[in-house]
């Protein structure tokens, strides 16, 4: 029931996964990780069973805003993911190297193989939904993590600069040349809340998401404000702890999407 449209489809015996969503953007630093973590917790707290695959090995920061970093196990049937305290399931390369902070330095093949293992070794067991963090960009990693791996759909991330430059096309062509479905778009970084007076400072100007979304004729999932309070609680490994309500909009609509 999986998308059937790429080019192979490496199987995963030991889970039951219904939906597998990448997240992606043109290029990094847009909050791409920010993101697939935010919306992977706002499912868990709707009452389902998530995971994350954090697919971009090249700056692996998922483990890291969970509070995560012991060696992941294996086991006889595979490697077994981490729990973060509310029990989203994580995997990612920075829970199987030795050293934290030492720089993944692979080639492009190599980490293009560690994240087809991700996938077909990893016991997820059973998940509802199975969010990724692909590697940023429209390079060679990136897409063979787009052929190696069935997804369902895909959310492309954006800042306000991004749209200007367009970079957002790219992300959006690519995911259209492999025929994978496009749930919609995030924007992040969209606006600072003041803390005193609660206004909305749009340092980037007046957004181009609307125009772009209708241009490219996909959904505006939501908005996300540059939020210092969030950027805390990364800091501190305790992601899971935020209170704000900036994907509950785009958590139904992609609950919608995929109707499960
Ligand atoms: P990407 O995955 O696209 O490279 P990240 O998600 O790692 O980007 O975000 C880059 C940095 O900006 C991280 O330190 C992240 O915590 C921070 N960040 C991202 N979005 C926000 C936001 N809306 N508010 C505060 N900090 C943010």
């Amino acid at each position: 029931e999986h998308n059937q449209n790429n080019m192979f489809e490496p199987v995963n015996l030991h889970s039951s996964i219904k939906k597998v969503i990448g997240v992606v953007s043109g290029k990094g630093g847009v909050g791409k990780s920010f993101v697939t973590a935010m919306t992977a917790v706002m499912f868990q707290r709707l009452g389902y069973k998530v995971g994350i695959m954090d697919a971009d090995v090249t700056g692996p920061s998922i483990p890291k805003m969970f509070g995560l970093s012991k060696r992941a196990k294996g086991s006889k049937q595979g490697i077994i993911p981490e729990n973060t305290s509310n029990n989203i399931k994580i995997m990612s390369v920075n829970l199987l190297l030795d050293q934290e902070d030492s720089p993944v330095i692979w080639r492009g093949p190599l980490l293009a193989n560690m994240v087809k293992q991700f996938w077909t070794e990893v016991v997820w067991g059973e998940l509802d939904y199975l969010f990724i963090d692909m590697p940023p960009g429209t390079g060679d990693v990136p897409l063979t993590v787009f052929q190696s791996i069935p997804l369902d759909g895909i959310i492309i991330v954006t800042s306000p600069q991004d749209l200007v430059s367009m970079i957002v096309k790219k992300a959006y062509n690519m995911a259209k040349q492999m025929n994978i479905p496009i749930v919609g778009l995030v924007e992040n970084m969209s606006y600072v809340k003041c803390p005193d007076c609660g206004k909305e400072i749009k340092i980037f100007g007046e957004s181009k998401l609307e125009n772009i979304a209708n241009e490219l004729g996909i959904d505006v999932l939501g908005r996300i404000p540059i939020d210092t309070e969030i950027a805390k609680l990364v800091d501190q490994g305790e992601f899971e702890k935020f209170t704000c309500e900036y994907l509950k909009e785009a958590s139904g609509k992609i609950n919608t999407f995929f109707n499960i």
